[in-house]
């Protein structure tokens, strides 16, 4: 018992803690680093990550989306909302393409239904808002994320193809 006390005594008046606290973070302070400094650094992503979608258009610029419903089918989260019509020329396009994303799951079931990979689930994770009407997304905005992620998407979905 005294023996103890005159141990602990002495540890708390040489510091004996603190300094072992020290020496660790000197250790540490010398090894490779595994944080990240984000936003600034970035991890690398699978060509199979699932983040915010987007509406692809092919190179001549005209819309892929054939209006065909089967990703507003198949999410089972019933996040997608689609209204199309035939165009003068004959083809068949949306009018309307809405995508709530506070529903959606990421299952990513919308991209896999698309027999034209216009809807597509971008590398994009920065996408945090601050009101739920921001994350109401149509036609327009999906369309806009195709065109500003397109040269990403287009390397993802080559990367992954041979998997497929
Ligand atoms: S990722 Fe899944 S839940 Fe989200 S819109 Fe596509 S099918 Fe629906
Ligand atoms: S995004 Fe693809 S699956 Fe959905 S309606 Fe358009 S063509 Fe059909």
């Amino acid at each position: 018992m005294a023996m103890n006390m005159i141990r602990q005594s002495l540890k708390s008046f040489l510091l004996a803690e603190l300094v072992t606290g020290m020496a660790l973070t000197l250790r540490y302070m010398f090894r490779r680093k595994v944080t990240l400094n984000y936003p600034y650094e970035k991890g690398p992503l699978s060509p199979r990550f699932r983040g915010e979608h987007a509406l692809r258009r092919y190179a001549n610029g005209e819309e892929r989306c054939i209006s065909c419903k089967l990703c507003e089918a198949i999410c089972p989260a019933q996040a997608i909302t689609i209204e199309g019509e035939p165009r003068d020329d004959g083809s068949r396009r949306t009018t309307r393409y809405d995508i709530d994303m506070t529903k959606c799951i990421y299952c990513g079931f919308c991209e896999e239904a698309c027999p034209v990979d216009a809807i597509v689930e971008g590398p994009n994770f920065e996408y945090a808002t601050e009101t739920r009407e921001e994350l109401l997304y149509n036609k327009d905005k999906l369309l806009a994320n195709g065109e500003r992620w397109e040269t990403e998407i287009a390397a993802r979905l080559t990367a992954d193809a041979p998997y497929r």
